[in-house]
């Protein structure tokens, strides 16, 4: 190997959490980004809607970037798209179709105008200077999954992409040959999905799942109502094929769940479209002749489901002979609204399925133990750096490639951030970029910073206390008495006696203020909250958020 540059990855997400994913490869003058996903945040970040990654170095390279590759089409890899293109030049981006058409429907949403896509599959190459990239088709919970390939300079990286190895899946089965074969012809670094590290074993086929769905739709008589995962298109379409099999017609509920029959339809990949019927036709069919398939696997509130179980759907009211199936897994987090989904339709006298050992009616994407074994033995790379992941994922990831022959020192568990170089077939570490969580407030990044998060939860949990003045700054007087209200603070007319004090030691501050200070607004606004919030503390125990609103009047006579 000639003497080169060192070639370098760094995550800008997808290390330390399961979720904004985002790999870097840099050599020399090029770049190509492995992704651009989102986080749903944590119930701590109040009134956040997304999370994603700080870009700063690709601002900073942005001439270098020759494209963003996606592995597949879930929110944890394209979610951050819209937000990624309206920071950075993005040149191209090169998706597999189910992803592209997702994608596209995304930037539409958000109207914003992109169409500089390459749709990518098993045989695609992308050839730039420095790099050839390759990829192969694996398994995973959503069609047109794939692992990618990048031949540098320095020797060859493989990312899995999220993956399983389902031998018996519903559509394509995973090219296991070119993984073998890649593997065969030397690979340098091995990037691979951690999510389920922890977990034992094999995951089931879908074959199993589809099966176990069959015998119980086709057992239940009456209506059947299935909550899954919109973007577990080969279920849908599996669940397609039993209802017209048994004479089930579908309604669908959910918005993303319409979009996924759409984007099936469009694709070839459910092909009779006569199987679905609005939910207004629903009366001139047998309760056993329908399905109602919505999304609301997770107890979502708003989510078709949540109404159902509720009684405030408008279109559904529950009856002892339907029958609802979880084909789905809790994401961590969700288990209590979901139980509490389940307990409501529990009340109604419905029956209710969810994945156990008793019943097969889910499996999960991600490999398992077992399979992650697989993995390591297949490509068999000379270093090792578990993604996609919890710290504690990743380390077991770690333990699992020991077991599979890399030695502990050829193993690399990272931070978002940390620089990993790669130089004529070596890998080391190289130092930081910088790289942390982004919130995204509606469509407005970044300007949601700490601050205002603490002070949403301050809100949320010591309430907030509104303070009206009017002050005469030519005369340096208080025109009339403040003016208080508050919210989530205190019951304002079941605390007059409280309200009287703070309006006092208001009158009180001020006074003192426009007596001893030169006016200023924003000083007298300080004043006021840093005498008022340890008063109310005192008298409360609480720290509500203190705004004061100064109305200023320039009267030289009162
Ligand atoms: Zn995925
Ligand atoms: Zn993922």
């Amino acid at each position: 190997m000639k003497d080169t540059n060192a070639t370098s990855i760094v995550a800008l997400g997808g290390l330390g959490e399961v979720g904004k994913n985002m790999y870097v490869i840099t050599h020399d003058d090029e770049i190509i980004i492995i992704d651009a996903g989102v986080m749903f945040p944590e119930i701590g970040l109040l009134g956040v809607d997304y999370v994603i990654q700080d870009v700063t170095y690709l601002k900073q390279n942005e001439k270098k970037i020759k494209g963003l590759i996606i592995t597949h089409g879930h929110e944890d890899h394209i979610g951050g798209i819209p937000f990624l293109l309206n920071q950075v030049k993005i040149p191209k981006i090169y998706a597999p179709k189910i992803a592209k058409d997702l994608i596209v429907k995304k930037l539409e949403d958000r109207e914003i105008n992109y169409d500089k896509f390459e749709v990518v599959d098993n045989n695609y190459i992308i050839n730039t200077k420095h790099f050839k990239v390759e990829f192969i088709n694996t398994t995973h919970s959503i069609p047109d999954s794939y692992a990618v390939v990048v031949h540098t300079p320095n020797g060859t990286i493989f990312e899995t992409g999220d993956f399983k190895f389902d031998l018996t899946p519903i559509g394509p089965v995973a090219d296991i040959h070119k993984m073998a074969k890649i593997g065969d012809e030397g690979v340098t670094l091995l990037l691979s999905d951690s999510t389920n590290a922890l977990v034992p074993g094999f995951s089931n086929s879908e074959s199993v799942v589809d099966d176990t769905l069959n015998d119980i739709i086709g057992r239940h008589i009456g209506r059947v109502i299935i909550a899954t995962f919109a973007s577990n298109i080969y279920r849908v379409k599996h669940i397609v094929e039993t209802c017209k099999k048994y004479n089930r017609k579908i309604i669908i509920f959910g918005r993303s769940m319409e979009t996924s029959i759409e984007l099936a339809l469009n694709n070839g990949l459910i092909t009779d479209k006569s199987m679905f019927i609005d939910a207004n036709q629903a009366n001139n069919f047998k309760r056993s002749e329908l399905c109602i398939l919505c999304t609301g696997t997770q107890g979502e509130p708003l989510a078709a489901l949540s109404r159902i179980a509720n009684g405030t759907h408008k279109q559904v009211s529950l009856l002892p002979d339907d029958l609802v199936i979880f084909s789905s897994s809790p994401i961590p987090g969700n288990a209590e609204s979901i139980n509490r989904t389940i307990n409501k339709l529990y009340l109604k006298g419905v029956r209710v399925i969810s994945n156990s050992e008793f019943s097969d009616v889910h499996t999960s994407g991600h490999a398992k133990l077992e399979e992650l074994k697989w993995m390591l033995r297949i490509v068999k790379p000379k270093y090792f750096m578990p993604m996609h992941g919890e710290f504690r994922m990743l380390k077991q990831h770690t333990d699992i490639a020991k077991m599979c022959g890399i030695p502990e020192e050829n193993t690399f568990v990272c931070s978002n951030g940390d620089v990993i170089l790669l130089k004529n077939g070596e890998v080391s570490r190289g130092g930081t970029i910088q790289a942390g969580d982004v919130y995204v407030d509606g469509s407005r990044v970044g300007d949601v910073g700490s601050v205002v998060i603490k002070d949403r939860k301050l809100m949320s949990q010591d309430g907030i206390l509104i303070t009206i003045l009017n002050i005469n700054t030519l005369t340096r007087k208080l025109l009339i008495k403040p003016n208080v209200t508050a919210r989530g603070f205190v019951l304002v007319n079941e605390n007059p006696e409280l309200m009287t004090k703070i309006e006092h030691k208001i009158s009180e501050i001020v006074t003192n203020f426009l007596q001893n200070s030169i006016y200023n607004y924003t000083d007298l606004k300080n004043q006021i909250i840093l005498e008022l919030l340890p008063f109310i503390n005192e008298l409360t125990g609480r720290r509500p958020i203190i705004l004061p609103v100064i109305m200023e009047v320039n009267k030289k006579e009162d």
